[in-house]
C-alpha cells in the first residue's frame, strides 16, 4: 500500500496508513527531478511525500 501526501496532510496520511495497514510507515520525500504529477490523497495539491511500508 502506498499513499501520497502534501506537506499539509502528511500527519493525516501517516495516521491513516497505520490505521489501515497496522504497519510501520516509511516516509519518502518525492524528489523534484522525478517530475511526478501525483496528487495528495487528501487535497488537490501536488504530493510531496510517499508513505509506504517498505
Ligand atoms: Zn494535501
Amino acid at each position: 500500500m502506498e499513499k501520497y501526501s502534501c506537506e499539509t496532510h502528511i500527519n493525516q496520511a501517516l495516521d491513516m496508513f497505520v490505521a489501515e495497514t497496522k504497519e510501520f510507515p516509511i516516509l519518502n520525500k518525492i524528489t523534484e527531478d522525478k517530475e511526478l504529477s501525483t496528487k495528495c490523497s487528501y487535497c488537490e495539491e501536488q504530493a510531496t511525500y510517499l508513505v509506504s511500508s517498505k
